[in-house]
Formats: C-alpha cells, sequence, structure tokens
C-alpha cells in the first residue's frame, strides 16, 4: 500500500464546510488503496489572531511562549479534521506534533527538526485509520513545545512523507500551483507546470510564500516528488521534482521581501576576523542574515551592509553597536524602509545579459538599486521599499515570465510514477533511514575553490538609476559572462560594484 501525504493550509481549512471537504479528499485516496497522513495548519488566519493578541499583551513575548500559544491553532483543526472523518464513517485520529514524536532543537519560533518517529504512525495507519498531524510543531528533549516557524506546517508535510517513504505529498493551498510570480501582486503570472528543487528552493527563500523554504530542502534530499495544487478545483497544479520546467531558460520566476532592514557597519578594519567579530554577534541572537555585501576595502577600511528581517531590526542594532565598539570601526547607519526583489532561473549561470535585462528594466522604470548580490541562479536587488511591487512587476516582464517557455527548451517528460516497492526500494529505504538521523541538520555538501576568476571593481560611481543597467549592457555587449556581482550601500551618492569575470 502506497502512503499519502496530504497537507492542507490555513485557507482551505477555514471553516466546517472546508474542514469536511478536505475529509473527503481524504477518504477518496484512502478509497483508493492507500494509507493517507494529513498535515493541517491553523484554521484560516487563526495564527495571525493569536500573534496579535500577543502583541497586545506584550511588546517582547517571549519565545518559548509563543510556541505554546501559536501551537495551540492546529491543535484545533486536527481534533476537528479527525471528527470530520469520522462522521464521514471512517477511523481517524488527530496527533500533536510531541505525540507524533518530531523531536526539534529548542530555538523556539524557528526550531529545526532533530527526528521524527514513525512508529504510532505506522501503527494507527496499519489499523485502517487516517491519521492526522498537526502542522508546523514539535517538542525539545525538554518536552517544550516548539515551531517551526511561519509556514512550517508545508515542512512538517515533505518531513513526514520523508520518513514514512510516501508515495507522494500534496500540498493544497488556496492557489492551483506555483507561479512565476506572486499572483496576487502580479495579476499576470502564470502557472508552471513543474520546477526544480534548486529553483524552488531559492524562490521560496526569496519570498515566494506558497511554500516554507526548508520543506524543499527536504524535498530535495529525500527525493520527496511535491505536488502543489488547489484545494478548490481539480486543476493539474505544480510538481516540485529534481528537473527544471525548462533547462535552458534563464529565468523561471521572481519574488520580493518587502519587510526588509539594511543595516551597514562603516569604516570596520579590513582585515581576517572582522567579519566573524560582527556576525557571530548577531548570529547569537538567533537573527537569520540575509544579504551580505563587503564593499572592496580603501585605506585599510571597508563596509559591510546586510539585511535582516525588519521586525528583527531592534535586536541586529544591538548586536551591532558591541560589534563597532569592540572593532574601533567608525559607526553604523540603517534603513528600515527596503525590499528584496529577486530573479531565480537554473540556466542563468551560462547566459550572457541576464543581469543587465534585469538592471534596465528597473532603471527605465526611475527604480535606484541600493544593494545587489548574486549566487549561481539567483540575482537579488535591494530597492525603496515603495517601488517593490512596481519593480517585482517590471522584472517580470522584462523577462516575459508570463509566456510559457519556449516550444522545444520545455522537457514534455512524464511526471514521476509513484514509488514501487522492490530491492531497490528497498536499499533506497535504508539509505533513508541512515538519513534521518541528520534530518535538518545544516549540512555543507560541497566546497569549491574557482581559480580562472578575476575582481574588477568599479569605484565611486554616481548612485543614480541606470548605473548598474549601464554598465551590465557594455559587459553583455562585448560577450562577457559575469559571474558575481556586488553592488555595496553608496555613500556620499557614489557606490562601488564589484564583479568576477572569467580571468
Ligand atoms: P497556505 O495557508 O495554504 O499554506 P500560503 O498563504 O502560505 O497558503 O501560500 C499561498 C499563497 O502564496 C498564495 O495565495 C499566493 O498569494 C502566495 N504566493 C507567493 N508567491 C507565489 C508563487 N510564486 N506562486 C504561487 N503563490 C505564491
Ligand atoms: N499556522 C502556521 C502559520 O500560519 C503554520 C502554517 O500555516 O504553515 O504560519
Ligand atoms: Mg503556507
Amino acid at each position: 500500500m502506497s502512503i499519502i501525504v496530504q497537507k492542507f493550509g490555513g485557507t482551505s481549512v477555514a471553516d466546517s464546510k472546508k474542514i469536511l471537504a478536505a475529509a473527503r479528499k481524504a477518504i477518496r485516496v484512502k478509497n483508493e488503496g492507500n494509507q493517507v497522513v494529513m498535515v493541517v495548519s491553523a484554521m484560516g488566519k487563526n495564527t495571525d489572531v493569536l500573534v496579535d493578541l500577543a502583541k497586545e499583551i506584550s511588546d517582547n513575548p517571549p519565545a518559548r511562549e509563543m510556541d505554546m500559544l501559536l501551537s495551540t491553532g492546529e491543535q484545533v483543526s486536527v481534533a476537528l479534521m479527525a471528527m470530520a472523518i469520522i462522521s464521514l464513517g471512517h477511523e481517524a485520529i488527530s496527533l500533536t506534533g510531541a505525540q507524533i514524536g518530531i523531536i526539534t532543537d529548542s530555538t523556539h519560533t524557528k526550531a529545526r527538526i532533530r527526528s521524527i518517529s514513525t512508529e504510532r504512525i505506522r501503527k494507527a495507519l496499519d489499523e485502517g485509520k487516517v491519521v492526522i498531524a498537526s502542522g508546523f510543531q514539535g517538542i525539545d528533549e525538554s518536552f517544550n513545545i516548539t515551531t517551526l516557524g511561519r509556514g512550517g506546517s508545508d515542512t512538517t508535510a515533505v518531513a513526514l512523507a520523508a520518513v514514512l517513504g510516501a508515495a507522494s505529498c500534496e500540498i493544497y493551498t488556496d492557489v492551483d500551483g506555483v507561479y512565476t510570480t506572486d499572483p496576487r501582486i502580479v495579476p499576470e503570472a502564470r502557472r508552471v507546470s513543474r520546477i526544480s528543487y534548486d529553483e524552488m528552493l531559492e524562490l521560496a527563500t526569496a519570498g515566494a510564500g506558497v511554500m516554507h523554504n526548508r520543506s524543499i530542502e527536504f524535498a530535495k534530499n529525500f527525493s520527496v516528488p511535491v505536488h502543489v495544487r488547489s484545494s478548490f478545483s481539480d486543476n493539474p497544479g505544480t510538481m516540485i521534482v529534481h528537473d527544471p520546467e525548462a533547462p535552458n531558460t534563464a529565468v523561471c520566476g521572481a519574488a520580493v521581501i518587502k519587510d526588509e532592514a539594511r543595516v551597514t557597519v562603516l569604516g570596520v578594519p579590513d582585515r581576517p576576523g572582522t567579519a566573524v567579530a560582527v556576525f557571530s554577534k548577531i548570529a547569537a541572537k538567533n537573527i537569520a542574515v540575509d544579504m551580505i555585501v563587503q564593499n572592496v576595502g580603501l585605506n585599510g577600511l571597508a563596509d559591510m551592509s546586510f539585511t535582516v528581517d525588519r521586525d528583527e531590526l531592534p535586536a541586529t542594532l544591538k548586536a551591532i553597536e558591541k560589534a563597532v565598539k569592540e572593532l574601533g570601526g567608525e559607526g553604523y547607519n540603517y534603513g528600515d524602509d527596503v525590499a528584496k526583489v529577486s530573479i531565480v532561473g537554473l540556466g542563468m549561470a551560462t547566459q550572457k545579459g541576464v543581469a543587465g535585462t534585469m538592471f534596465r528594466s528597473l532603471a527605465e522604470k526611475g527604480i535606484n538599486i541600493q544593494m545587489i548580490t548574486t549566487s549561481d541562479i539567483k540575482i537579488s536587488v535591494l530597492v525603496d521599499r515603495q517601488y517593490a511591487q512596481d519593480a517585482l512587476r517590471t522584472v517580470h516582464e522584462a523577462f516575459q515570465l508570463h509566456k510559457p517557455p519556449e516550444e522545444g527548451l520545455a522537457r514534455a517528460g512524464a511526471l514521476p510514477s509513484h514509488v514501487k516497492t522492490d530491492a531497490a526500494e528497498l536499499v533506497r529505504q535504508l539509505e533513508r533511514v541512515a538519513r534521518l538521523e541528520r534530518m535538518e541538520k545544516l549540512i555543507i555538501d560541497d566546497v569549491a575553490l574557482d581559480q580562472t576568476q578575476s575582481l574588477v571593481t568599479f569605484v565611486e560611481l554616481p548612485d543614480m538609476p541606470g548605473l548598474a543597467a549601464q554598465t551590465f549592457d557594455e559587459l553583455a555587449e562585448a560577450g562577457i559572462l559575469v559571474d558575481m556581482i556586488v553592488q555595496s550601500i553608496g555613500r556620499e551618492n557614489r557606490a562601488n560594484i564589484s564583479v568576477t569575470v572569467p580571468r
């Protein structure tokens, strides 16, 4: 018998009718001869309501108590879902994270999964029950309730699919799949039929809230095919798998994070150990740093800029004050009115002119780029928050993302078939069990050294719209494939841009 994991997000269980509809979906799959595990989120906007309540009581609620509070949302939904299934004539059991045995670390409000036991779930499934698991929660070694971070029910679902060796993991939500960008912000966005794990991970991290980014790490590491689809229609949805929709397109999607804040540490000594001194103080407060840019040092001094979640700005500034004192830096400044816009695509690693196209489109709208960072398959720019939506729509249009990839480029290939139980599968199961020990441990799986690149820095360019566009248009025209791009925050209306290019 195959195990199917079905996850229902908040809007998909927002009222009793929707809970019953979700229950019927699970029963249908069970009647087809499968075992079903449902993962359920808090009803509607319940988690937001709880967060607001806590904020009414305290400006700075203790993280442990936040987890205690927020985990109740999911407990309500699973109980109601079990009642729904039972009322429709089938057996069911609801379980909290602790009852399943989802053990996490103790980083309250953003805990990482250490291990999951499958005994209780398997026993219930073998007894013919639909298992209804609370999303987004676990317990640490001292039995404190933890949560996995907003949107974390996706991660619960994919993690359960991984440990149970499920044939598929279906994510039921309020959109009918993954789009080239958030269709609520850019209505022209197009649903993609499939997307690779690598692209989805970058998009989710860059702000595509349709999937919790950590769920994609699980999916990739354990080869779980994820099917994102609508709770309210039978549209085909999107498969998240190893292969991209079209291997040669430079850009598959765009995303925005509106609530970022930027911090710049000014004039710190340009020598080994400076970055550690700054970032270890921030890490000690469990604050995740997003973009990081260090400008090329002049006169033995460097500026370092980075972004954090806007909510974490006050705590970050406290950490930075300490670091600046220790290092004897000139000081720091910050901006809490910035947003990050990113484009993602496997193809951009090998294609020229991608950066130039992005920067040119923004320049034509008069949108100034404050910072630039890149990875192999992503380019991110920091812009004034008031331009966030406009910038997203502009880059979406610039890469014609509303159009399907060119014919011939799209790989038609069949969607991955359900896993069969054979010898090969047994071996895979054993390998999977060996990896379970590590679950969400941060693993560096590759280290590379590239000695074929040169660094070029354009210094003291005027900090105004169109600057990056012009630079990169000319590089593309000359047929130069640019690898890393870094633009640091401007100082006195001057900015530096650094690129690496083949030597
Ligand atoms: P759920 O409660 O079901 O987990 P979420 O609100 O977390 O639902 O995620 C679905 C929402 O994600 C959509 O309503 C959509 O506005 C947003 N979204 C952001 N980026 C994308 C994208 N690239 N594709 C589809 N939806 C997206
Ligand atoms: N209920 C939690 C949230 O709103 C978890 C989830 O829905 O995935 O973030
Ligand atoms: Mg979600």
